[in-house]
């Protein structure tokens, strides 16, 4: 139970410390990412959805050579699509040769399709979507697989979202990467080379928006939801991703709120996955977008044409994203919650029934925004605005019995995700590290 009192106290000690900061507080929408989110063009979305169906199939082993079919087709039509957008935009493919193995039945040069948008800081902030496609029979790479919503509806948005970025003259700390993956089919394969990649080069990954098949809202089973988009993240609840998740909602329901967040507290969908399954798997926080109902019939099908998207409903989810992206690339980095031996700057101090948070300092931040909830829940439930301060302390209220989290805060008001005060496993210690004496 948190006493009004203290928090009021909090407050207090807030505003004396952090005066300038209030002085120059930002309203909570940045009219800069209110015009983003309104350049999201629903007409720009449909007409890259019809120029992918033109491919005919994108699977990960066809044509390389036609001018028109296939994935080599598709990706230079990509490649060239980015780089009309805005000589800002570095526009690349980043290449791997794919040894014969599991669903690639011959060697094959696999090309994910990027475009980097430089920020002052080099971590970066990714939206992405796959654009190969398969049918129903995984190794046919000749048969029909338009593949317009899976991920045909990835790729657009993303596509979109790389044009209104690079175009909007707004000069971003974090650097966006706009990423089209291939191989999603044959095992995420694109995604986790890059992934390796990264992680092997040492580049700081804030975040991975990976959307597939987030075009329709039409259920197989007749149910219509067009205003609401499912993410999915993986645990345990404090996870680097699942804060990314609550991020997400929070930041895309203030600048769309006609379109929900539906939080997913599991990986991606029964005993499926996505492409931010391959980053989490290198330790990068990733979600997965994915529309609220599904028509199965039309996705790894022929079917999966045009015809069964609605292009106001994607917009709507790139929107959501839009504004997910450009508040994290505007704000300062996280704050670091733990010491140099990685534990947890919290404590109980001074009485021992106090909640005493510390963090250190983020570039850039003027304010720090403190979360709390109840143990049990996943959402937080409270939040304090507090000055240019690194420590906080909140009398009678027990560490034990509420998670904790900080946010940093810039003058214009951009919140970075939340970095939660989470204990280490208790895994390292079991039975076996207890000396015993032998029996008599
Ligand atoms: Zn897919």
């Amino acid at each position: 139970m948190i006493r009004a009192a203290r928090v009021v106290l909090a407050f207090a000690v807030a505003a004396s410390a952090g005066r300038a900061a209030y002085a120059q507080a930002a309203p909570d929408l940045d009219p800069k990412i209110v015009q983003l989110v309104a350049q999201v063009s629903q007409e720009r979305l449909t007409a890259t959805l019809k120029q992918l169906e033109t491919f005919g199939t994108r699977h990960t082993m066809s044509s390389t050579d036609s001018a028109t079919r296939g994935i080599g087709a598709a990706r230079r039509w990509i490649f060239d699509e980015f780089r009309s957008f805005s000589p800002r935009l570095q526009v690349g493919f980043d290449t791997y040769v794919i040894a014969k193995q599991g669903r690639i039945t011959r060697d094959t040069e696999a090309r994910n399709v990027m475009a980097v948008l430089p920020g002052r800081s080099p971590r970066r902030v990714y939206i992405s979507g796959h654009y190969d496609s398969r049918s129903a029979d995984v190794l046919d790479a000749g048969a029909a697989a338009p593949g317009v919503n899976d991920d045909g509806s990835g790729v657009a948005l993303t596509l979109e979202l790389a044009r209104v970025f690079s175009q909007s003259g707004v000069e971003f700390d974090a650097t966006l990467v706009f990423m089209c993956h291939v191989a999603e089919e044959q095992g995420l394969m694109g995604a986790k080379l890059h992934a390796q990649r990264a992680k092997e080069q040492h580049v700081v990954i804030d975040a991975v928006l990976n959307n597939d098949i987030v075009g329709n809202d039409r259920g197989g089973n007749g149910i219509v939801d067009g205003e609401s988009i499912r993410v999915y993240s993986e645990g345990p609840e404090d996870s680097p991703s699942r804060e990314l998740a609550r991020y997400v909602q929070r930041w895309g329901m203030r600048y769309v709120p006609s379109h929900r967040v539906r939080l997913m507290a599991r990986p991606d969908r029964f005993s499926r996955a996505g492409d931010h399954t391959g980053y989490n798997q290198y330790g990068f926080p990733a979600v997965g977008f994915r529309e609220s109902r599904e028509n199965f019939t039309r996705q790894h099908d022929a079917r999966d044409t045009f015809e069964g998207l609605s292009p106001a409903y994607l917009a709507q989810n790139a929107r959501v994203n839009a504004a997910a992206a450009a508040t994290l690339a505007l704000a300062p980095e996280r704050p670091v919650v733990t010491n140099d031996r990685g534990q947890a700057t919290i404590d109980g101090q001074p009485s021992g029934y106090d909640a005493h948070l510390r963090w250190k300092a983020s570039p850039g931040a003027t304010a720090y925004r403190v979360f709390w909830r109840e143990a049990w829940g996943p959402d937080w439930q409270h939040d304090v605005l507090v000055g240019n301060v690194t420590e906080l302390t909140l009398q009678n209220t027990l560490i034990d019995d509420l998670v904790f989290g900080v946010a940093a805060v810039d003058a214009l008001g951009h919140e970075s995700i939340v970095s939660p005060y989470i204990a280490p496993p208790s895994t390292a210690v079991d039975a076996g590290d207890i000396k015993t004496v032998p029996a008599r």
